[in-house]
């Protein structure tokens, strides 16, 4: 009978998860790693082995004793639907255990303008079809992870409230494609599940704390602590996007004024060029053109969106301590001159962000919110696979 949450089900998911970041780890390296005994991590990997979730990949080399076998998650073993909302499209995927894309398409949907349960049934739909195509046997499937661009209750799949969209409030989101799809489906806030795409990754170098600020339609941040991410008590924790900048400033869809969001995302880059000039540019790439043109309103967009950029992360400093800031944002990795200003304005803001403090580094171009996706369905779903099909009776072995 499964058992989540029990010691063993612990172990397991501890376990998974060092597989992915460390992928053909032996059972020593998984110790040492996890911290966990080596006769655990013994036991878990056979059981795991026999389930057929995880595969033996080779022989480690020599190290003087026995040669150990190295393990990995079974690739094949099943699919996961990763389906990643944002603000005026969403984009599903079929992916293999490995996170490897098997097929995805992007629907343009806007959760602003359009119901919940409209949307819902559109994106099961399209998941049916997906499915229909490209997996013979349903069975195969894992489940289906869903990043939303709102705060979420993660346990229940609940989406609490999107800035700008009142319909969504309280909307029960997983249990909606539950029930239109037959599969299990994990919900989660998209920077926090980007998080655990960039730990799966090895992309994090699993310091103490970590803090991911992403900055694209609009402005989220996530903080890892010691491997766990920080949701705070009403799953808002992060939402740095509304914090004020600016008190006279411009309303905001969430009920405040003058939030940073506004003139250092995407679309506020955007909004505040358009709105000095007679002008209806659509893209950060053209208000960064007319700034390389010696546009005299692009450069003072931009810089603004900078100063305020650099108080936010001297904010994050103050506000977490982290050991690692990782940045995403696709205007500052296309002008590079600017990031480079933005850090040097950081260093000799305060005692509080001098150079040596923080790692800080600047994520490339490629949007990753689709594997956040697939990251928590490998994180939360897998495991519950695994826990249909482990025997538990030699729980008090471990
Ligand atoms: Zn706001």
């Amino acid at each position: 009978m499964p058992r989540l949450n029990s010691t063993k089900f612990n172990h397991m998911q501890t376990l998974l998860r060092a597989l992915y970041r460390t992928p053909n780890a032996t059972k020593p390296q998984l110790s040492q790693d996890t911290g966990l005994p080596g006769s655990t991590v013994h036991l878990v990997i056979t059981e795991l082995t026999k389930s057929g979730i995880i595969c033996e990949s080779g022989i480690a080399a020599s190290s003087g004793g026995r040669r150990a076998t190295r393990y990995q998650i079974n690739h094949d073993y099943g699919v996961l639907v990763a389906v990643s909302m944002r603000i005026n499209e969403v984009e599903l995927g079929i992916f293999d255990l490995s996170g490897l894309c098997l097929t995805s398409q992007i629907l343009s949907l806007s959760c602003l303008d359009m119901g919940p349960e409209t949307y819902t049934a559109e994106v099961a739909g399209a998941i049916q079809n997906m499915l229909a195509v490209h997996v013979q046997d349903k069975r195969r499937c894992i489940g289906v992870g869903v990043t939303v661009p709102g705060s979420v209750d993660c346990e229940t799949g609940i989406v609490l409230q999107m800035s700008g969209a009142p319909l969504w409030q309280s909307f029960p989101l997983s249990d909606r494609l539950r029930e239109a799809l037959g599969l299990r489906v994990v919900v989660d806030k998209d920077v926090y599940a980007c998080v655990h795409y960039l730990d799966h990754s090895g992309q994090m170098r699993r310091n103490r704390c970590t803090v991911y600020l992403s900055i694209c339609e609009g402005i989220g941040s996530a903080v890892m602590i010691n491997g766990e991410v920080f949701r705070g008590t009403h799953n808002l924790a992060g939402e740095i996007g509304h914090m004020t900048v600016r008190r006279d400033g411009i309303p905001c869809r969430c009920g405040n004024t003058g939030c940073l969001e506004l003139y250092c995302s995407d679309i506020g880059i955007i909004k505040q060029y358009n709105a000095h000039v007679n002008e209806d540019l659509s893209s950060t790439d053209e208000v960064l053109d007319m700034m390389k043109s010696g546009d005299r309103i692009a450069s003072k967009v931009i810089s603004q969106a900078i100063r305020y950029l650099v108080d936010t992360t001297s904010t994050i400093f103050m506000t977490y301590d982290p050991d690692e800031l990782i940045i995403y944002c696709r205007w500052l990795n296309q002008q590079r001159g600017l990031y480079f200003s933005m850090l040097d304005s950081l260093y000799k803001k305060s005692m509080f962000t001098q150079k040596h403090a923080v790692d800080i580094r600047l994520l490339g171009d490629e949007s990753f919110n689709l594997l956040g996706a697939v990251a928590i369905a490998q994180s939360e779903l897998l495991i519950k696979r695994c826990d249909e099909l482990i025997d538990y009776r030699a729980e008090m072995n471990i």
